[in-house]
């Protein structure tokens, strides 16, 4: 048997119907460049969210940029990001010439040390960025905690909620990516901003459009940063089925949870499961195991970005952040998507169960 890390064709024979004639209706009208598609898609993932605006962008690494730029933040000023998450991040961060600040994560849930961000902060930090990874969302007080702007990196917790609050929708701006693979996916690159301040939505407009408040009149140097309209008609169309394929994701976490003999370490807490990771003390030699077993995983992620040489002039080394560098060597994840069958679960744990050893 086989069973690929997502299975994205799966997905797309669901929706084909409907996907395919949005696809033909924009190009039909030619209207590829923002315009109605996009604000559609923007008024429905705002009102999806629970944030008053939604700005479409090109992907969740320019999202993230561009809501650091928006909310005013320049060279040489700090950014908390957590040492464990997409390198995208932290890249953001170096983009507009400010420096990452790196912080531990928490061994248990592997998100952003929240104590420990609250230390890193002194007279030259201008802003945090929480991670919501794996679909596992920071906890909104947590959120609140800071006396800075929190930039929420949202790409891989689309729909999952907190005391009520949508990843999102808590700090001053939320950012998402729809790559394809994403909870919520494009067919290509594709990400969004979302926010409730009206002044900063504005900024981000221009931002992502060469500055321009009407066609050649340029107020500030922005870029070409737009969501294409063939992107947000394929996202209008699946949006509305995020709900029910996040559920779909948590009956098959729920079945990974129950399942996995005792001493493999498992997810803990709500999530819309983006990736289901596991922690085991044989983590390189399992994954081997499998793979030779038809079994597609995944590392999330192999090098914490202080020991990634694209960041070297930060001086992060070896045992400067201990909880993510353990995790970095243990952690597995697992076949997830909407649409990975009961055989295929039934087949990963079986092998999982046999190979893998106890942290
Ligand atoms: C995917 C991802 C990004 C980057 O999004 P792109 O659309 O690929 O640029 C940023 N942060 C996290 C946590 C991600 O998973």
């Amino acid at each position: 048997m086989n069973v690929p890390f997502v299975d994205l064709q799966a997905e797309f024979r669901e929706v084909d119907g409907e996907v395919s004639a949005a696809i033909r209706n924009v190009v039909q009208k030619g209207n590829f460049v923002l315009g109605p598609e996009v604000e559609g898609f923007e008024e429905a993932f705002a009102r999806y969210v629970g944030s008053s605006c939604c700005i479409g962008v090109s992907s969740g690494t320019d999202a993230l940029r561009m809501a650091l730029e928006g909310i005013g933040i320049s060279a040489g000023d700090e950014v908390i990001v957590p040492v464990n998450t997409f390198v995208a991040t932290a890249l953001a961060v170096t983009a507009i010439g400010a420096v990452p600040r790196f912080v531990d994560s928490v061994d248990e849930s592997f998100l952003l040390d929240i104590a420990k961000a609250h230390e890193a902060v002194n007279s030259r930090t201008r802003a945090v960025i929480p991670v919501h990874l794996y679909g596992r969302m920071v906890a909104a007080e947590d959120l609140a905690s800071f006396d800075l702007p929190v930039i929420e990196d949202a790409a891989q917790a689309h729909g999952q909620d907190c005391q009520g609050r949508r990843a999102g929708s808590v700090g001053r701006a939320g950012c998402f990516s729809f790559y394809p693979s994403k909870n919520l996916g494009a067919y290509g690159d594709g990400g969004a901003i979302t926010t409730s301040d009206e002044e900063l939505r504005d900024r981000l407009r221009l931002l992502r459009n060469y500055g321009q408040s009407r066609k050649y009149h340029h107020e500030i140097k922005g870029g070409n940063h737009r969501l294409d309209a063939i992107q947000a008609a394929v996202l209008r169309v699946k949006l509305k089925s995020l709900d029910r394929w996040n559920q779909c994701r948590r009956a098959a976490a729920a079945y990974y949870t129950n399942h996995l003999k005792d001493g493999i370490s498992r997810p803990t807490g709500e999530s819309v499961y983006h990736l289901y990771v596991i922690r085991v003390g044989n983590r390189d030699r399992l994954q081997g195991k499998l793979a030779e077993a038809g079994i597609d995983t995944g590392i999330h992620y192999p090098v914490p970005l202080h020991l990634a040489p694209c960041f070297k002039e930060l001086g992060g080394r070896q045992g400067d952040f201990p909880v993510a560098e353990r995790a970095a060597r243990e952690i597995l994840s697992l076949p997830m998507s909407p649409f990975i069958t009961s055989e295929q679960q039934e087949y990963v744990v079986e092998k999982v169960n046999k190979w893998g050893e106890p942290v």
